[in-house]
Order: C-alpha cells, then sequence, then structure tokens
C-alpha cells in the first residue's frame, strides 16, 4: 500500500526552491520568489505537516524587542563582554546560514542579497558597532543591549552629518544588525500570537520549539519559516498540534505585507504569496477533501490495531503539550507512550517546582484514565534550550553534544530529584512509567534509579502518597553508542523506546534541525536500520518491552519495517494514529517480517526505499 494519506512523519523533501532571501534587512530591491503572474508568488521548502491552510499573512517582526538597560559592576565587565562576544558570535552563524540559503536565488538577486549580507557579516566582525559596544560597556558599564543601543545612536548621529544617501541607507542595515545583536542577547523566545484572527498563518525567520509551542491552531492556520529542518521540534510540534507547515524555505519574507492571503502546502512543501481565485478555489477543494479523508479515518477510533494475521499493536500518543491529551483520547491512543515534559520549562523565567509538575502530570494520569503515561525526565539542551539553561551555561558550541537531557539531570541533582518527586507522586493516581533521555551508558541508570530509591524514601517518610510499586524506569535508546550496548542496557532498563529521529542525527552526523542537510536525514539508511535492529533483539531477548517514539513511528510507510523487525509498540503524534492504524489492519505480518529480513540484507538506503515502497504498494 503506498498510503495516499500523507504522512506525518519525516518528509525529506528539497530544501531550497529556486529562490532564497536574506532577513527583513531591506536595501535588496530584489523581489525573490518565483513569479506565477501578477502579485502572485511561490516559495519551496520542507513540508513537514501535511493539509493546507489559507489565511492571513502575520509577518514576525525580527525587531520587535524591548530593551531592558541596567549598570554593570565592576567586576561583572568582563563577563559582560563575553555575553557581548557571544552574541556576535551567534549573529555571524546566523548571518552565514542565511547567506548559503542565497546561493540557491537566480543570479541576480541572489547577488544582490549576498552583497547585503557581506555587509552585516562585517558589521559584528571586529567593526566599529562591536568595537564601540564593547568599549562602551567597559567605559560606561553598562548592559550590552544598552551599550548596542548608545552605539548605534552615535552612528546614525555621523552618518546623519554626512549628507550622503547611500550611508544614509547603511543605517537601516546598522539597526537591522544591533536588533538581530540583541535578540541574540535577550535569547527572545517568546512572541504574543494570542490577539492575531482566526486563520493567520505566521511567516517568520525561525520558530523555536518554544514560539511552536504557544501557537493555537483555534486562532493559528499554519506557518512557514525561511530556516528549520524536518526533524527538529519545531516540526515536530507542528505536527503534534496539526498545523500544516513548510520550514526552510527561502525567500519567504522579502516583500510579504501582512494581511495578504497565504496558502501554506505543507505535504508538497509549498508557500503560494497572494494567489489568484482559481488557485485558491482549487486549494480550498483540497483542504476540504483532507478534511473528509481525516474525518473517515476517525470512525477506525474504537477498533482495534490488529494485523489480519492476528497480531494486536499498541498504539500510544507522544505529547508535546498538555492540550494534546484531548487528541490523544480522540485518535484512539492506548496510552501515552512518550511525555515530552519540556514544555513545563518553557516560555518562562523560573523553573517549575515539584508540585506544579506533579498537578501537570497527575492532570495527564487522570486524563488518560487508567491508560499507561510515559513521562520522560526533562530533555532540556540541544535545541530546546530554555532560557534559565541559556543564561546559566552559556551557549555550547555543540548543543545537541553538549550538557542535556539525563546529562543535565545528573549535573544538577535538585532539577532530576524534583521531577522524580513528582512523577512518583502522579504514579500514586494511575499507570505511570518513568522513562529517561539520551542515555549512553549502564551507570546513568543505575544512578538515576538510585537517585529515585533516595527520593521515593524522603517522601514515604513525609507520609507523601507514591507509586507503589516503584515505576517502570525506561531507557530512550536515540545515542548510537546506546543502541550498541543495547544487551547491557536491557537488563538496567525495564522498557526501551527507541528515539529514531535522535538516533538517526547521530548515527549519520546529520543535524536533524537544518534544512541545508535535511535531504541526507535518512531513517532507512542501513546504519540506523541495523542500530534498531540490535536494539529490538536485545529488548526481545531479555523480555522487556520495546518501542519506537521517534517521526517514523507515526509515518505508515515504516510501519511494516517496524514490525516486521519485532515491535509491537508505537508512539506518535496524536493526528497520525489513525493512518498507522489503518495500514496494520491492512498488513500481513508474516510477510511483513520476510521483507524486512530481505531489506535487513540490503546495503543501499534507495533499494531499501523501493523494497519497502513496493511492499506497501503491495499489501
Ligand atoms: C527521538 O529522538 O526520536 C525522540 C523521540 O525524542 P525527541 O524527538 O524529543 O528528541
Ligand atoms: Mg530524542
Amino acid at each position: 500500500m503506498k498510503s495516499d494519506t500523507p504522512p506525518t512523519g519525516p518528509m525529506t523533501g528539497s530544501a531550497g526552491g529556486p529562490v532564497a532571501s536574506p532577513d527583513r534587512g531591506g536595501g535588496s530591491g530584489a523581489t525573490p520568489g518565483e513569479s506565477l503572474g501578477g502579485s502572485t508568488r511561490a516559495f519551496r521548502g520542507l513540508g513537514v505537516s501535511p493539509g493546507i491552510a489559507i489565511g492571513p499573512a502575520h509577518v514576525v517582526e525580527s525587531g520587535s524587542v524591548n530593551i531592558p538597560e541596567y549598570p554593570i559592576a565592576a567586576d561583572a565587565v568582563e563577563a559582560e563582554v563575553a555575553r557581548f562576544n557571544e552574541a556576535a558570535t551567534k549573529a555571524r552563524r546566523q548571518i552565514k546560514k542565511l547567506k548559503s540559503k542565497a546561493l540557491v536565488l537566480p543570479d541576480s538577486a541572489s547577488e544582490e542579497i549576498g552583497f547585503l549580507l557581506d555587509a552585516h557579516l562585517s558589521m559584528v566582525t571586529n567593526s566599529r558597532l562591536t568595537r564601540g559596544v564593547e568599549q562602551r560597556i567597559k567605559q560606561d558599564r553598562i548592559n550590552a543591549e544598552a551599550a548596542i543601543q548608545a552605539e548605534i545612536a552615535a552612528i546614525a548621529a555621523t552618518f546623519a552629518g554626512m549628507d550622503d544617501a547611500y550611508l544614509a541607507g547603511r543605517i537601516d542595515d546598522i539597526r537591522e544588525v544591533g536588533r538581530r545583536l540583541t535578540r541574540n542577547l535577550l535569547k527572545q523566545e517568546y512572541r504574543a500570537f494570542s490577539t492575531l484572527p482566526p486563520g493567520t498563518i505566521i511567516l517568520a525567520e525561525e520558530l523555536t520549539p518554544a514560539d511552536t509551542a504557544l501557537l493555537d491552531p483555534n486562532t493559528i492556520g499554519g506557518f512557514a519559516t525561511v530556516l528549520g529542518g524536518a526533524e527538529g521540534h519545531t516540526a515536530i510540534l507542528a505536527r503534534s498540534l496539526g498545523l500544516p507547515a513548510v520550514l526552510g524555505a527561502p525567500g519567504l519574507l522579502s516583500g510579504v505585507r501582512n494581511g495578504v492571503t497565504v496558502i501554506v502546502d505543507g505535504l508538497q512543501g509549498r508557500v503560494l504569496v497572494d494567489p489568484p481565485a482559481e488557485v485558491l478555489a482549487d486549494y480550498s477543494a483540497r483542504r476540504a477533501a483532507r478534511e473528509r479523508e481525516r474525518q473517515g479515518l476517525k470512525s477506525l477510533r474504537k477498533l482495534p490495531a490488529i494485523t489480519r494475521d492476528g497480531t494486536a499493536v499498541t498504539l500510544m500518543a507522544n505529547l508535546e503539550l498538555p492540550r494534546d491529551l484531548e487528541h490523544a483520547l480522540e485518535h484512539g491512543a492506548q496510552g501515552i507512550g512518550l511525555l515530552r515534559t519540556e514544555f513545563m520549562f518553557m516560555n518562562r523565567d523560573h523553573l517549575p517546582d515539584e508540585d506544579e509538575q506533579y498537578a501537570e502530570l497527575r492532570t495527564m494520569v487522570e486524563g488518560m484514565g487508567g491508560r499507561t503515561v510515559t513521562a520522560r525526565t526533562m530533555d532540556l539542551g540541544g535545541e530546546k534550550l530554555a532560557g534559565w539553561m541559556a543564561g546559566r551555561y552559556g551557549e555550547p558550541a555543540n548543543p545537541a553534544l553538549g550538557l542535556r537531557a539525563i546529562r543535565l539531570g545528573l549535573r544538577e541533582p535538585k532539577l532530576l530529584e524534583t521531577q522524580l518527586a513528582a512523577m512518583l507522586r502522579a504514579g500514586a493516581h494511575g499507570p505511570l512509567r518513568i522513562l529517561l533521555p539520551m542515555i549512553g551508558s549502564v551507570a546513568e541508570v543505575q544512578k538515576v534509579r538510585e537517585v529515585m530509591g533516595q527520593v521515593a524514601r524522603r517522601l514515604r517518610r513525609r507520609g507523601v502518597a507514591i507509586a507503589d510499586p516503584l515505576p517502570p524506569v525506561g531507557v530512550m535508546v536515540e545515542v548510537p553508542g546506546a543502541a550498541l550496548s543495547a544487551d547491557a542496557l536491557a537488563y538496567a532498563a525495564d522498557f526501551f523506546a527507541i528515539g529514531t529521529n535522535d538516533l538517526t542525527q547521530y548515527t549519520l552526523a546529520i543535524d536533524r534541525a537544518d534544512e541545508q542537510v535535511a535531504t541526507l536525514y535518512d531513517p532507512l539508511h542501513p546504519a540506523v536500520l541495523r542500530l534498531i535492529q540490535f536494539t529490538i533483539e536485545a529488548a526481545l531477548r531479555a523480555r522487556i518491552t520495546v518501542s519506537v517514539c521517534g517521526e517514523i513511528a507515526g509515518d505508515p510507510r515504516y510501519s511494516a519495517l517496524l514490525l516486521g523487525l519485532g515491535v509491537r509498540e508505537l508512539s506518535m503524534a496524536p493526528l497520525a494514529v489513525p493512518a498507522v492504524k489503518k495500514r496494520i489492519r491492512a498488513m500481513d505480518l508474516m510477510e511483513a517480517s520476510r521483507r524486512a529480513r530481505v531489506i535487513m540484507d540490503q546495503s543501499d538506503s534507495g533499494r531499501i526505499a523501493t523494497l519497502l515502497d513496493d511492499f506497501n504498494a503491495t499489501i
């Protein structure tokens, strides 16, 4: 079966269409975007969340930042200069990334935008601006944001005195660069989208996972951005919210007005700005057909996920945000296979305490009415860097390889203890499992178990009700080293959850959130499949449950392969459950196992894809 239901999992369309642009710097006069006649323009990117959204554009102004001003103590000056330099380094990285996207533009636009970005780059590289800011921090003892403001005002005053139209134009660029630096300093993630008219399409240079978590599907119709890859958490959140989204679409922001009608085609990876009436009518009809299909799939809600030859599969939901709970139940999820607790840490400047975390978790456990909830300890760090963490540890050179997930929990025991206490207490209200992210060794699991034992004893001494017996402790297998140690880990863990998003990223050395390498991100690479197979076999030998909770679990294309390899539990975005269930109910597991064996003998991922797609087309 080749599902005509759009997959909700990875969609590695090619990033970079005919156009690219810098940020909204202005000054280039180029109008990127494929012209479709009249004022209509089309952009291509990665379709990361299927569906069609049609609505008025809201262009996220990269410049809207509130600037704090405060004095700096003499002994804090050095740290403040370092903070500024960090922001400048980040700005250089961002501008270079935008510049590489501009390469796919038609020649003239590419050249013009390239010049503009070169100018921006030189403004954040040992320039009058950067030197001036450093000097003001040191001499005036003011914070970096205030120093940027003061220096830009001084440069503008000099330019104004020169009476030169070219230089007058450059001050806009300097202001743009100043806003970028300030945003980087403030690590600004929060953007208020709550006051927009219903159906609004957000267009932005980039949306962080924290920004995306604030999008309310009752208000927002969909979104598109210049930067971002198909497997980053922004994409995952889009799928979980059911919001059509296109990421990595070069040129998107140039010349788009707020309020103009935009179509986001999250399956094909297309964005159409100001489409003519006939195109609008065509997309409206497609949107209605898709909605009918979705409603049709919902009728499977009460039917079991059972193969044609009688094997039952457990379909669980991945939850990003509390509001996903309703979707999980509505779409027939049999439990929560992955609760990403990071939502409790996003868009706030203080940590949630034990009671707050307990209240959130208890709501989930009770809301699932006796179905298992798998709560993962916080996977902060990497691209999910909450504001407080950035302040504490600075900007890591390689965030995905740095202090994240369980490593952070073991480094900051209070954080882990608080979360484990909340989980143990929530476990008194219904079945709960605890899942540990980014585990690399048996020693880490043992250490967490030790901490959990201490926390449990403390709570019992205080007479607080907790799960009895203590909850099962599972390991996310998402680091190649963990997969290769699966034999040993299977005896330290009560269950496995294979995180194919990170496992693919780390095995292939492909940043899952980077649109530049999105076409190389391939969960069907034989190396990834071998690690998955090795993990499953280790779990089966040790007789522990093994699930897959990466994005491929929610894409019917992969169901036959995963089941054929021995998985009987899948966890996915709630909206993906019906389509995967449909695939499983049509599948002959004996045949799937045979095909999986053939696939595991292959060395080429293209051949593997063909074998899998052929099989899907026949059964
Ligand atoms: C994974 O890595 O596959 C996973 C499920 O975890 P996350 O996407 O939250 O990193
Ligand atoms: Mg992961």
